[in-house]
């Protein structure tokens, strides 16, 4: 089944052209995501188009009306569980590969709000939307990159977007780890080496090594990532040689 995903944004050029690229543009034209991209202004009454206004109370920036908001997902979505309505937020909940997990098997369509300038009024978020979701602690522009960002990471987990499907289950989260070093020919680099190991054809050597690796990257960089009851026999193992090594 075909995952759908549509965007409301007052500028979908900038969405466009992510899409046509790459992975994602592969995944558009076999079918396995179709992606609306809506423009905002189409559903504002006045001749100017306009989506914003003044706070009321006072203070910087503009204020995405609500009216435009409510067309748009009356037009499209009159009813509510057609949809899972998903507003780009500084204050929304942190977008993680475990959050993307939940996404992809979200059977209702996606539906994206982008925000833009100061802030979209209130009244949106508390009868529109579902979900208010954060991409990081920091402010961007608009909600078109937060929700490229979301669309991107929850179609790589659909079996078919990516080439071996045993990339999406090797990355760095998928785990619970961070993902181990990679290297490609040739061997020898000026006077840098590929690790021996993964010469060796040993695949069992190969598998432990790359295990360790994960692990002692995700113990120098995110060692928040571990707990005892994420990691397997072999991974209790490991930390305890790495713990030896570097005691
Ligand atoms: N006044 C808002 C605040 O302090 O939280 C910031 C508004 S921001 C300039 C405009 C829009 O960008 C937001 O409405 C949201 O859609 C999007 N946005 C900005 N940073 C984001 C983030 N970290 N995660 C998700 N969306 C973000």
């Amino acid at each position: 089944m075909t995952k759908k995903y549509s965007i409301i944004t007052i500028f979908p050029e900038i969405v466009k052209t992510y899409l046509g690229c790459s992975i994602l543009k592969r995944a558009v034209e076999r079918d396995i995501i179709h992606v609306d991209l809506h423009d905002l202004r189409d559903y504002t009454t006045d001749k100017h188009r306009m989506v914003d206004d003044y706070p009321y109370g006072g203070g910087p920036g503009m204020v995405m009306k609500p009216d435009p908001f409510f067309r748009i997902m009356e037009t499209h979505w009159p009813d509510r569980k057609d949809r899972r309505t998903i507003m780009l937020s500084p204050r929304g909940r942190s977008f993680s590969q475990a959050l993307a997990q939940e996404l992809v098997h979200e059977e209702r369509e996606l539906v994206f709000l982008c925000g833009r300038y100061e802030a979209i009024d209130e009244r949106v978020a508390e009868h529109l939307v579902d979900d208010e979701i954060s991409i990081g602690d920091y402010i961007l522009t608009g909600g078109e990159l937060p929700a490229l960002v979301i669309i991107d990471a929850v179609s790589r987990l659909i079996p078919g977007v990516l080439g071996d499907s045993r990339s999406a289950e090797d990355e760095s989260f998928s785990r619970g780890l961070l993902d181990y070093p990679h290297y490609t020919r040739p061997e020898m680099f000026r006077d840098m080496e590929v690790p021996r190991v993964l010469l060796s054809g040993n695949h069992r050597d190969i598998r432990r090594w790359r295990n360790k690796q994960s692990l002692k990257l995700t113990l120098q960089r995110r060692p928040d990532l571990i707990t005892a009851d994420s990691l397997s026999k072999e991974e209790i193992l490991l930390l305890q040689e790495i713990k030896e090594e570097t005691s």
